[in-house]
């Protein structure tokens, strides 16, 4: 027996179901080992990078990759990654020749910083977290730079100092916190950047030479202060990072941030730069000065870059309501097409419209006939219906005078506004309108002919500035009365003319 088919199932769904899961699956598995193995890389990068500055962990990158990592993803699934993030970070240190107690002491120190900075940060600033906002980064610089960074610090050279000879605590504890929370602070923003799609926004074709000149700019001031070794110009750096503060906002920051960390690292760790100007200052000390004064940069900057951004966001959604609004405002709600206000605000366009001198304008005023008698008739529910179903027609009608215009003016009264369009043409435009309702044949027991109709008065114009575009209204108004007066389901072009204007008439 065929379950499938019995259930009520497509047979063929299986297959289908069973390949989209494979492929989720598949995907999945991807997603950790490329992360298992960049978390191997940073845990060795972390080591390496020690062991260029005489021991010391200028900047701890394993730590704010994983954090990065697990923010932006479901948080069912984080454990799988704490586990891969702890046997990449042992094994990072083991392959660099660290004995694996010592090292697995150190990555659990370092597994409780992330999953207790992810945990406080998703809860207290829910999912998704978005370190770009003001007060998530706040939290992020807080909770998981300061704080969690301070915690794993203790706990690591707590258990490091069981393992080797004894030296200060309080001198290891410095060292280890200081890589660790700038490790923390630089790279937990850029990843987390990285995974956003707007990061690639500055570096598109059209922008990128702006995007690189500007990031230049900080690049150039750090090689140009930290290559001189004659004075200490380090603040020097400050007004190039403020440029990209502004031009470039948080994913620029985060980057010019990183750049200048990288810069300024190597130059002090190579002997040059304004460092070297420290007396008997060991490789820990100065390494120490440059991890504060980056710390002082991504302290002052992240917070303006967030705060920019959130304004530039707001700014944006209010720009985005400001203009539904606006487009509520000149909508007639039954209808759906231009209201009164909108077609005032065509009309003073048309009039005194710069670019159309001379060009006639043609006004058609539309009235349903004896649409009160429908009403009493149908129901008003139904008179909404019949008004709707007109203004498609006329609406369908006109499509093919691509400049034309459709106003619902208030009760059953309508208005087509026809620019550049002669008098004889509005005529036989009204005409084919009139038609198109006729020929529609929605029923109307109160009308002589036993469906509804419409009239239309027609008004052409050249527009001027002596005159009042109102007029134009006047005209066609008048127009409509006499084809009402005339016996409705008729087209009636204006009797008078502008005065200032009677060739155009
Ligand atoms: P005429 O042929 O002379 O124009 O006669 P008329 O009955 O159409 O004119 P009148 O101005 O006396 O009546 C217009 C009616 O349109 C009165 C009002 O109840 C109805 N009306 C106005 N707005 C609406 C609307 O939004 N929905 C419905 N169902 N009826 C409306
Ligand atoms: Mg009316
Ligand atoms: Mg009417």
């Amino acid at each position: 027996m065929n379950l499938a088919s019995n259930a009520g199932m497509d047979p063929g769904c299986r297959p289908q179901m069973d390949d989209t899961s494979l492929r989720a699956k598949l995907h999945q598995w991807l997603e950790l080992t490329t992360t298992f193995f960049i978390l191997l890389l940073c845990s060795w990068l972390g080591m390496e990078l020690s062991h260029h500055s005489e021991g010391v962990a200028t900047i701890w990158l394993t730590n704010g990759m994983l954090f990065a990592i697990v923010i932006r993803r479901p948080q069912p699934i984080w454990l799988r990654y704490f586990v891969i993030g702890l046997i990449a970070d042992t094994l990072g240190d083991v392959i660099y020749g660290v004995p694996f107690l010592l090292s697995l002491g150190g990555s659990l120190a370092n597994l409780f910083e992330v999953a207790l900075s992810a945990l406080l940060l998703a809860h207290w600033f829910g999912t998704p977290f978005n370190l770009t906002r003001r007060k998530p980064l706040l939290g992020f610089l807080g909770i998981a730079v300061v704080g969690a960074s301070a915690i794993t610090a203790a706990l690591a050279v707590s258990w490091t100092l069981l393992f080797t000879p004894p030296s200060p605590w309080w001198q290891l504890f410095r060292t280890w916190y200081l890589g660790d929370a700038l490790g923390m602070a630089i790279i937990a923003p850029l990843v987390f950047i990285l995974q956003r799609p707007d990061f690639f926004v500055p570096l598109h074709k059209r922008r990128l030479p702006h995007t690189l000149l500007v990031l230049t700019l900080p690049a150039l001031a750090t090689i140009l202060v930290f290559s001189h070794s004659a004075d200490s110009l380090m603040f020097a750096i400050f007004p190039a990072l403020l440029i990209v503060v502004f031009r470039l906002g948080f994913p620029g920051t985060v980057l010019a941030i990183f750049v200048i960390a990288c810069t300024s690292i190597s130059l002090t760790v190579m002997g040059y730069g304004p460092l070297a100007l420290l007396p008997n200052a060991t490789m820990l000390h100065k390494i120490v000065i440059v991890q504060i004064f980056l710390a002082s940069a991504l302290l002052t900057c992240f917070p303006v870059a967030a705060l920019l951004e959130e304004r530039k966001s707001l700014e944006l959604s209010l720009q985005q309501s400001e203009a539904e609004y606006r487009e509520l405002a000149n909508t007639d709600a039954l209808t759906g097409q231009g209201n009164r206000r909108a077609f005032d605000g065509r009309m003073m366009a048309e009039w005194y419209s710069p670019d159309t001198p001379q060009q006639p304008l043609a006004l058609l005023s539309i009235d349903v006939d004896l649409f009160k008698a429908y009403n009493d008739i149908y129901g008003h529910i139904a008179g909404d219906e019949c008004l709707r179903r007109i203004t498609t027609v006329i609406a369908e009608a006109i499509l093919q005078y691509p400049s034309a215009r459709l106003f619902r003016l208030g009760g059953e009264e309508f208005a087509v506004i026809l620019p550049a369009t002669a008098s004889d043409a509005a005529l036989s435009i009204a005409e084919r309108l009139r038609e198109a309702v006729l020929t529609t044949y929605i029923e109307h027991s109160g009308s002589p002919l036993g469906i509804q109709t419409i009239s239309i008065g027609v008004a052409t114009a050249t527009p001027s500035l002596d005159v009042s575009v109102l007029s134009l209204l006047n005209l066609s108004d008048q127009a409509l009365y006499h084809a009402k007066h005339l016996g409705r389901n008729r087209v009636e072009a204006a009797q008078n003319t502008l005065s200032t204007q009677p060739a155009t008439m």
